[in-house]
């Protein structure tokens, strides 16, 4: 059966749906980069690891920009969120993840960057 295509108005790619199995996390490793987090985002992280929220912040994320970003970590080479799972190649913390990944890759920067957008992710298809 086909993949469904998600589009959305202003972005001329489509996501295939399912295909994130199959491309080893490529949207959480590579390029350094901000991986935003909101105060209330951070809670529910920390709630799902069953930490408190001073201790996940020390742990994981840092300031930056006065916002809060998600640390890295080294990962072949480049950089990987630390919640990046090396040996699943997934998200250790896929269902209370941030907006920032969520709404991956319907950023507004991917408007007017396209190609950066389907250099990185495959289950991307030009429109
Ligand atoms: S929080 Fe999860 S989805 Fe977001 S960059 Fe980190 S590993 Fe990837």
């Amino acid at each position: 059966m086909d993949k469904q295509i998600i589009t959305k108005l202003g972005y001329n790619f489509g996501f295939r749906d399912g295909f994130c199995d199959e491309c080893g996390g490529r949207c959480c490793t590579g390029t350094s980069g901000y991986i935003w987090i909101s105060e209330d985002e951070a809670q529910k992280a920390a709630s799902f690891l069953l930490m408190d929220i001073q201790s996940f912040a020390d742990a994981y994320l840092f300031a930056a920009k006065g916002r809060l970003s998600i640390r890295e970590k080294e990962y072949n080479g480049a950089h990987a969120c630390i919640f990046f799972d090396e040996k699943e190649k997934n998200c250790s913390i896929y269902d209370v993840r941030p907006t920032q990944c969520r709404t991956f890759p319907f950023w507004d920067y991917f408007k007017t960057h396209n190609e950066e957008a389907l250099n990185e992710c495959p289950a991307l298809i030009t429109l």
